[in-house]
């Protein structure tokens, strides 16, 4: 049935009964978003800039930085497509040299994302006007948002600095806080994106590079999808985009309940993109819901999956 239905999917982002979900692609480099600009996407959720400088001893200047950011805005340069750069998660499992600050103990919850530029305002600045300089030199709609956010107060900080360049402005939820408090993140930002590799991280107080811990690092843990659940509600209230850039975007059947708890984009590797948009094309909207609602409702993640497949299993 699973490969009957990616036969027939017809690429366009939406379930069975019409309900729009964009799909995206995670991006790092310009290899990358030319071979995303392929598939059957409405643009990339997620460039990952800290990846094109992991072997880099000195920060590029402004327009070096606009090159190598114009090489994957580019391939997107069309009316109805947009790419969504985040702004250096440098730090913990991501070292960038000129922009990670050594000798924590615990980098994870140190000085990493956003939290550089309390302290290096200039990184962040240099970065958004090379970001603008490309947007402007592609034609590329392009969005910026800010990883590791924690508070209220970052958001509106980051947003007015991200608008002074013209460019639309989000934050990633990838702390438990902002998960919270997103109807007040949204107050300030034109979007929401769930990093739910983070954000599963943090819930669980589980490294997500520790293999003894996957069954905390789970996304499918009822507590991850109640902070889905609350950011994807806040979003449908204000009518703004929510959406998710993390791997639990990748997994069809999560992506379904996804939906469900209100996202309304699934960004993910463009490996991904075709089975999750042949599963979501054999759902109903209704279905998502219901989906959500089982899993939410379910013990631990292995009786959510199996609650959300049996939602599957008995329509009619
Ligand atoms: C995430 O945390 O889910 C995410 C998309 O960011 P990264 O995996 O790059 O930390
Ligand atoms: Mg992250």
């Amino acid at each position: 049935e699973e490969r009957a239905a990616l036969a027939t999917w017809t690429g366009a982002g939406r379930t069975a009964d019409g309900h729009p979900v964009k799909l995206l692609a995670n991006v790092a480099d310009a290899a990358s978003a030319t071979a995303a600009a392929a598939a059957p996407v409405a643009g990339v959720g997620l460039f990952r800039t800290e990846l094109c400088f992991l072997d880099r001893e000195a920060e590029p200047d402004v327009e070096e930085q606009a090159a190598i950011y114009a090489d994957v805005l580019a391939p997107f340069a069309a009316e109805d497509r947009y790419v969504v750069v985040r702004t250096l998660d440098a730090g913990s499992d991501k070292p960038v040299a000129f922009a990670t600050h050594p000798d924590e103990d615990n980098p994870a919850l140190g000085v990493r994302g956003l939290r550089l530029s309390f302290t290096d305002p200039g990184l962040l600045e240099r970065q958004l006007a090379a970001i603008a300089a490309a947007a402007t030199r592609t034609g590329a709609e392009t969005w910026v948002m800010a990883p590791m956010v924690a508070t209220v107060d970052e958001a509106r900080d980051f947003a007015a600095a991200v608008r002074a360049h013209g460019l639309r402005a989000g934050v990633m939820v990838e702390v438990p806080s902002a998960a919270l408090l997103a109807d007040r993140m949204l107050a300030e930002v034109d979007f929401l994106s769930i990093g739910t590799n983070d954000l599963t991280q943090y819930t669980m107080a589980a490294d997500r590079m520790c293999t003894d811990l996957a069954h905390l690092t789970d996304a499918w843990q009822p507590a991850v999808l109640q902070l889905v659940a609350m950011t994807g509600q806040a979003g449908e209230r204000v009518g703004k985009p929510v959406g998710v850039c993390g791997e639990a975007a990748a997994d069809p059947l999560l992506a379904c309940v996804l939906v469900g708890l209100g996202i309304t984009s699934l960004s993910m590797a463009s490996a991904a993109v075709r089975p999750v948009g042949a599963r979501l094309a054999g759902v109903t909207l209704e279905q998502c819901r219901e989906m959500a609602n089982a899993a939410l409702a379910a013990a631990d993640p292995s009786a959510a999956r199996d609650a959300a497949r049996a939602v599957l299993a008995d329509r009619p």
